[in-house]
Order: structure tokens, then sequence, then C-alpha cells
């Protein structure tokens, strides 16, 4: 039996088990996989995720890891135009994305969360459903290599990403949106002496986002809503010009993608739980809300559930039990933020994106969407609406002063 059960360990369920841990809930993570190497997932750490370990008094340790940082980001078009915008303009500690891959991540937090006892992180368990006893979720059973088992817990956490099993199996209400784009992620090697910016650059009837990953360049090309195929009926030499005719300076390195396994598509959603919770379950992360590749918030969001989820839970799950209206306190928390996330990646999509995949249209940067990220007054607001969301939570609970044993 444990006080809290969290199902899945990327970063909703890492950091909640962090906190909750901390503040000495006894807590037990299940992860179907057996480590975190995931490639092309969330590396983007905003400065609210940056401030959160800073409360916790790990954000020097974790800049230590290998690194990049983007303080600004140009937008460019093939015909000239051009418009940048960055973090420099914030009231924060830490004014920049620092992108570190998924698994440097997931492998930090859950080796400072193993110095708690109260913390236990099982890998290889895959959870297949939920215990319910009279209308309540008492735990969930799972699969390893070695068979079944079942593990009953005070409250179950739901943080088993965007095809969660734990929600589907709880059967809570969902509405969702359907972005009109995919994005196709690849990278190649980077020069010493290519530029060192991230940026987006719209050609006709393309869009094409550049990040500066050290050795390598980390590449979203965005295509229309289910155009894989015709992607690849066009053939991987008709690609390899698409890049090279967006970005130049690729030209040269085009021919190292020789394979379609080099090219993972992300199939963009977007969806929103209208209820996060029923007695003894609460849904975070991306399990209660998939939200866009826009902006890379989608990690920084889901670490943002997990820091409210424990500030107003871990005194009810020390003292017992939890209740429905704790678990409606989160969702108040966190829903209006991710509501405001979701409808600033719906107006991107609209103003930038969707017009640079129309073809035979000029490219060019709406004028909408210059004055939002440019005209003085509102050149701060979508930074910090990317950087930090609608509030920016600070942890809360004894996790904040909680000394490691
Ligand atoms: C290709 C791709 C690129 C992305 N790029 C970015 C980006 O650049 N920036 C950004 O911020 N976001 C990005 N995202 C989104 C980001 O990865 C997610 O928003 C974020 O990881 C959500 O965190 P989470 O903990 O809620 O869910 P997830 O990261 O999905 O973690 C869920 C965890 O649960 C585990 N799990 C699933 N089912 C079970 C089960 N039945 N039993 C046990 N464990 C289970 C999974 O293995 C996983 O470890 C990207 C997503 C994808 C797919």
């Amino acid at each position: 039996m444990a006080t809290c059960c969290i199902a899945g360990c990327g970063p909703a369920g890492a950091i909640l088990g962090l906190l909750l841990a901390r503040s000495g809930v006894d807590v037990v993570v299940l992860e179907k996989h057996g480590d975190f190497l995931r490639d092309f997932r969330g590396d983007t750490i905003h400065p609210s995720t940056l401030d959160i370990l800073d409360d916790l008094g790990l954000a020097e340790r974790f800049l230590a890891l290998p690194h990049s940082r983007v303080e600004r980001f140009t937008l460019r078009t093939t015909a000239g135009e051009t418009l940048s915008f960055g973090f420099e303009g914030l009231a924060a500690k830490f004014p920049f994305v620092a992108f570190v891959p998924q698994w440097d991540f997931l492998n930090f937090v859950t080796a400072e969360a193993r110095r708690y006892p109260t913390f236990a992180l099982r890998m290889n368990a895959d959870v297949v459903g939920l215990i319910e006893e009279d209308g309540r979720v008492c735990g969930v059973r799972y699969r390893t290599e070695t068979g079944e088992g079942s593990l009953r817990a005070g409250l179950t956490v739901g943080a088993d990403g965007r095809s969660s099993r734990t929600r589907e199996a709880a059967a809570l209400p969902q509405t969702a949106t359907s972005p009109p784009m995919d994005v196709l992620w690849f990278r190649l090697p980077r020069n010493a002496n290519d530029p060192g910016d991230a940026q987006g650059i719209v050609g006709p009837g393309h869009f094409v986002a550049l990040f500066d990953r050290g050795k390598y360049w980390q590449i979203a090309y965005l295509i229309s809503k289910g155009g894989l195929d015709a992607v690849r009926v066009a053939g991987l030499q008709e690609f390899q010009a698409s890049v090279a005719s967006l970005v130049p300076m690729l030209a040269d390195r085009v021919g190292e993608l020789t394979n379609w396994d080099q090219i993972k598509l992300l199939t963009v959603r977007s969806d929103r739980l209208t209820r996060w919770y029923r007695p003894g379950y609460l849904a975070i992360g991306d399990a209660a809300h998939a939200m866009s590749p826009v902006g890379g918030v989608g990690i920084n969001v889901a670490i943002q559930d997990a820091v409210a989820a424990a500030n107003v839970l871990w005194r009810p799950l020390l003292n017992g039990p939890v209740t429905t209206a704790d678990l409606a306190a989160v969702q108040r928390r966190r829903e209006v933020p991710v509501r405001v996330t979701q409808s600033l990646q719906a107006f991107m999509q609209r103003q930038l994106l969707v017009p640079a995949l129309a073809h035979g249209r000029p490219p060019r940067i709406s004028p909408v969407a210059r004055a939002a990220l440019a005209a003085p007054g509102l050149r701060t607001l979508l930074p910090s609406l990317l950087g930090f969301g609608l509030f920016r939570p600070h942890v809360e609970s004894p996790a904040r002063l909680a000394a490691a044993p």
C-alpha cells in the first residue's frame, strides 16, 4: 500500500514524485520503460522550470549538465523579412530556455528523488488498469517482465502522457481541437561557424525551425496535418532539396538524411480533460492536456501541474484522506493557465504557421503576428506567457525547505 501511486515517470510524474517525497509522503512511481532514452521529446527547459528547480536548490547543479541556451528566437522569411523576440525584457532569474535532453532531465530528477526514503521508482512496470472499489480508485494493476501485480494507494495520479491508459480507464470527459499540422523532427550536423541562434524560417509553402544543440541542429519541419505520406511519396531527395532551399547553410549536409527512420513524426494534438479527477484519481501533464509543440511549452506546463498538485495535496496525503474537493482545487489552479496557453498556441498557429504552409502565397510574417511579437507594450507579453505561463507557480510545500537526507 502506498500513500500515493504515480503512473508514468515523465517530467510530470518525476517532479511530483520528487516533491511529495521531499514533503515526507510515501510515493511509488511506476514507469513502463526500462530507461528514459527517448529522442525528440520535450527538451526545452523554460524559465518557469528553472525557477522551480531553484526553489528546490537544484538549479545550479542542473545547469552544470551539458546544455545549450536560447535567449532569443529569430523569425525569417526567405524573402528577407526578420523579426526577433526573446526573454531579456522579463524580470527573470533565468531569462533563457535551457535545451537539455529529456533523459538527462529525468535521470537528474529521479536521482535526486531516490535520496529520500519515501520515494520508490519501479521501472519496467506497465500500468494496465485501475483498481476500483465503490466508485473510488484505490490503486493500479501493472505488468512487469515477471507477471502482473497490483499496488493499492490512497491517491493514484495518471502522469502517463498523451495516450494515457489511466485516463481512459477513469473515463474522464475530454475536449480536443485538431491543429492543422504535424511536425517532422530530425537532426543535421552543426558546423562551428554556423550562426548560433534559434530560428524559424518561413518559405513558400513551408515552415522550418532550427535549434542549436551544440554539435547538431535539431530541426522541426512543419507539414500539413496527415501530410507525411505525400512527403514520402515525393521522395527523400525532394525533402532534402526543400530543407536546403529553406536553409541554404544546410545544403552541404542534407545528404546525411539517407533514411526515413532518421525523421520522426510528431502528430500534433491539442486536447484537455474537462474534469481532471474522480474519487481517488487525478490526471496531470499530457494525460490531462496534450499541448501543441508551438513554443516548446509541453514539458514545462506538465511540470507546473506537478508543482500545483504537490502544493495542494501534500497535506491531505500526509493527514488523509484526499477528497474530491482537494483534487478539484488542483484543476482550478491549472485549468485556466492551460487554456490560455493552448489559446495562445492556436493564435500562433493561425497567424504564423498555417499561412506559411499555404502554397502559392509569398512568404511573409503576418502583421498581426508582428504586432503581437514586436509592438511596444506587447513585446514582453508573449515571451512571458511562453516562459512562465499565466501564473508563475512556486513550490509551496515543505519540499521547498527539505534538506537532502
Ligand atoms: C516528438 C515530440 C516532441 C516534443 N517536443 C517538445 C519540445 O520541444 N518541448 C516541449 O516542451 N515539449 C515537447 N513535447 C511534449 C513533451 O514531451 C510533453 O508535453 C511532456 O513530456 C509531457 O510530460 P508528461 O510527464 O505529462 O508526459 P510524458 O512525457 O509523455 O511522460 C509519460 C510517461 O509515462 C510513461 N507511461 C506511459 N504509459 C504508461 C503506463 N501504462 N504505465 C507506466 N508508465 C507509462 C511513459 O513511458 C512516459 O515516461 C514533445 C513531444 C513529442 C512526442
